[in-house]
């Protein structure tokens, strides 16, 4: 077995690319086996309780029986066909579903392959519209500072400047409209000066800006920042009275993850365009979704050219849509929004005393998202053999060190996961 494992690891070293990262150093990496529910085996026979959903998608856990039969039952049919001239159940049953049960002037879907393309098909919507409208100078983007919306070209460029390195793209990426990530945080009202700078901005720049594009409330991978639903409402006010469209990257905090099954929810508002993905098929195949007002799809499709210009070579996989269908209804058939008010209870309890701790910045929770700011960026290099050892799956990044474990953890494994991130915060 140990023999495989290093075959494997050597090979993974020498031949493979893994997300931001480097060929040739000896990063920490681990081999997975399988995993089960909560945990993620591991070649040599150790399991981790994953505190990481796979980054924010495995809702339900792993191997889960009815997500199982869901791929399989698809799998006896057809694991894909061309969606060009061809349609098929397991898409169109999805794309009722996420009609359904997002905000209501949302009503059509265009299914993409992962988040980073659905927001490249959003911020084609939007400029498709505008043109459409004969107002063909809106081609730009207003976002706020620390958002995270993908690493495709559009995408990066309303990722925030620094984290996302736009020096180093210079010549190839366009330049977008930032302002300063809010500093009203979730639970407080909108702070004037926060509000002053989104209305100069549009003002200023409404001839050229297509659409507003923000996570709602959670900024997560550009740190994890929970800001303020009334900024978010009052940039839904400001955007409608500068005649700019507004997208929702709903593609980490969609699903319930941050208490509400969308984050738009916590404000109260809708958007023209949503984007989900991550764990819109429960974590088994890569999907992801561009949802938009009837108005906006007419206008697109009756302007010129009368196309919408973007089609995936697998746009709609059934097995992916009939993953996404499972589990959707899986979560909605569960007491889910009880449930992840239990695990930020537990979560928030876990982690009191970090507030405490030398290097804590910050402490904070919103529904199944748990995160420790420190003052320094943590040793990539010493804490993920410090968290396996302690039996548990966390992946830090930066200065963050957060918990987004599977709904359906129970009460002890929380803990455990809790009391490892104590353990490191302590151990700095
Ligand atoms: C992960 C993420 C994306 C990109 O999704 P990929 O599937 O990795 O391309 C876009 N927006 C947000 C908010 C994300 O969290």
């Amino acid at each position: 077995m140990s023999k495989v494992n290093g075959d494997v690891l050597e090979c993974d070293r020498k031949y493979v690319w893994h997300p931001y990262s480097a060929m040739g150093k000896d990063d920490p990496m681990f081999t997975v086996e399988s995993a089960e529910g909560v945990r993620l085996k591991l070649v040599d026979g150790r399991e981790l309780i994953d505190g990481m959903s796979s980054w924010w998608c495995a809702i339900h856990g792993y191997n889960h029986p009815v997500l199982n039969a869901a791929v399989e039952m698809q799998l006896t049919k057809m694991s894909h066909v061309m969606f060009g001239g061809l349609t098929h159940e397991p898409a169109v049953r999805l794309a009722q579903k996420l009609v359904e049960i997002t905000p209501e002037p949302l009503q059509t879907v265009f299914f993409s392959d992962s988040g980073s393309v659905a927001v490249e098909v959003a911020m084609k919507m939007a400029i498709q519209y505008w043109n459409a409208r004969h107002l063909p100078d809106k081609q730009y983007f207003l976002t706020i500072r620390s958002g995270y919306h993908g690493d495709t070209f559009a995408a990066m460029s309303v990722c925030d400047p620094v984290t996302g390195m736009h020096n180093l793209f210079s010549n190839v990426l366009i330049s977008q409209y930032f302002v300063d990530a809010p500093i009203c945080r979730y639970g407080e009202a909108a702070s004037e000066s926060d509000m002053a700078q989104m209305k100069s901005c549009l003002q200023e720049n409404k001839q050229k800006i297509a659409a507003v594009i923000l996570e709602p409330v959670v900024q997560a991978a550009g740190g994890m920042r929970f800001y303020s639903a009334d900024y978010l409402n009052q940039v839904r006010q400001l955007c409608n009275e500068y005649g700019v469209l507004l997208i929702l990257d709903e593609i980490a905090t969609g699903f319930g993850r941050t208490g509400k099954l969308f984050a738009s929810e916590h404000a109260g508002i809708s958007p023209d365009i949503m984007c989900v993905g991550k764990a819109l098929t429960g974590g088994y195949m890569t999907l992801a979704a561009t949802l938009t007002t009837a108005g906006i799809s007419e206008t697109i499709s009756t302007g010129d050219p009368g196309l919408f210009m973007h089609g995936p070579t697998f746009m709609a996989n059934p097995m992916a849509c009939a993953a996404a269908l499972a589990s959707i209804e899986m979560l909605l058939s569960s007491n889910w929004s009880e449930n992840i008010r239990r695990i930020e209870k537990i979560l928030a309890a876990g982690l009191a005393e970090c507030h405490k701790m030398t290097g804590v910045v910050d402490v904070r929770v919103l529904g199944a998202i748990a995160v420790v700011e420190l003052d320094r960026p943590v040793d990539m290099m010493a804490l993920p053999y410090q968290f396996v050892e302690q039996g548990v799956w966390v992946r830090p990044f930066g200065r963050l060190i957060y918990l987004m474990p599977p709904y359906v953890i129970d009460d002890v494994d929380i803990l455990t996961l809790t009391r490892a991130v104590c353990n490191a915060v302590q151990s700095l």
